[in-house]
């Protein structure tokens, strides 16, 4: 949009967080605190996911509530089809909706710990664009309504072609922004982009980033998703693996050199997969010499549907 075009002229890069409920009331609360800490960075937003099976899903409402209305953080709330009749999605989105809380990412869900395949529960919906659909029904244009992209196929499908006509689905359904899986090869990336509008998608694109913490996770969540890591990116962290520092020094480099392709690419917002840690992100964002500073201080973060060209 011109708006997301004039941000990439002025070189205005905004970011947002996603965070996941903890397991312990210890854990909900350090969250909270770290929340509060990483507002100071100046996120458009941050998003809150939902529990595989709605295991937390009155945890994730409950904290949707508290940074909406406590931290004063524009939140995104995600919300799943797994396990979730009607009556549930109705309360999720009614508990967001007077949280003040006007964006949802609509999503199938993963499968249920406890089950290997995703199976839709009766009185429920199947695929994430019946939840779009149904939200789009329900609250008109209340929500900003995000949905998931892969571009690297997903767990059930790993055909990109297919996977962007279901993708185009969601968005002609009343999806506004598309927010990526995690992925470590820009190019991959900004050649789906290219499919992606060629297939005539035209709504904002989000790049989903996985910040390195140490060699273990890394490895974990690429394999775990499937995705392409450039061969340098193993040359680089395999002599330092063993040590948790240096992986993070060496992972925010590379972080850090895929998140400039992409600005260069006139990708202007960069979403992180936080983990629920502060340090990984803030050593890339510091890297990036986009947080607020001195000389550029933070009066207000840029809202949200402005950094990303929605009206
Ligand atoms: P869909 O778009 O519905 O696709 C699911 C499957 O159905 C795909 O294989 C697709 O190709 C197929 N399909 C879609 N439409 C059709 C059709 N018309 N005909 C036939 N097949 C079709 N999971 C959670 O549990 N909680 C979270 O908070 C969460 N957050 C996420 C955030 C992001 C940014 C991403 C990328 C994923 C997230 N996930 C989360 C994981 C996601 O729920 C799984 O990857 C899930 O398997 C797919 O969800 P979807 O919304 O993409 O589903």
């Amino acid at each position: 949009s011109a708006k997301l075009q004039a941000a990439a002229k002025d070189k205005k890069s905004t970011y947002s967080f996603e965070f996941f409920p903890p397991k312990t009331a210890q854990g909900v609360q350090n969250l909270y605190d770290r929340m509060d800490r990483m507002h100071n960075f100046g996120p458009s937003f941050i998003d809150i996911t939902w529990g595989a099976g709605g295991r937390h899903a009155s945890l994730t409402c409950e904290m949707v509530k508290v940074a909406q209305t406590v931290y004063g953080l524009e939140t995104c709330m995600h919300l799943t089809c797994t396990d979730m009749p009607k009556s549930k999605i109705d309360e999720a989105l009614k508990e967001a909706h007077d949280a003040g809380c006007t964006n949802i990412l609509a999503l199938r869900g993963d499968p249920p710990r406890d089950k290997e395949k995703w199976e839709a529960t009766s009185g429920g919906f199947r695929y994430a664009k019946d939840l779009v659909k149904y939200i789009k029904e329900a609250y008109g244009n209340h929500f900003d309504i995000g949905v998931a992209g892969y571009p690297e196929g997903c767990d059930d499908n790993d055909d990109p072609e297919e996977l962007i006509q279901h993708l185009k689905e969601k968005v002609d359904l009343g999806g506004t922004f598309i927010v990526t899986q995690m992925f470590y090869d820009a190019d991959i990336f900004l050649d789906w982009v290219k499919k992606v509008r060629a297939a005539g998608i035209n709504v904002p694109i989000v790049p989903g980033i996985m910040p390195i913490s140490t060699h273990a996770a890394f490895l974990r969540r690429a394999n775990w998703s499937n995705i392409h890591v450039p061969p340098h990116w193993h040359e680089a962290l395999e002599p330092v693996k063993n040590d948790d520092a240096a992986v993070r020094d060496v992972g925010t480099g590379l972080v850090v050199e895929l998140c400039r392709k992409l600005m260069e690419n006139g990708i202007m917002h960069l979403h992180f997969y936080t983990m629920n840690l502060a340090q990984s992100t803030r050593m890339i964002l510091e890297e990036l010499n986009i947080t607020p500073s001195q000389e550029s201080p933070l009066d207000k973060p840029l809202p949200w549907r402005q950094s990303l060209g929605l009206n």
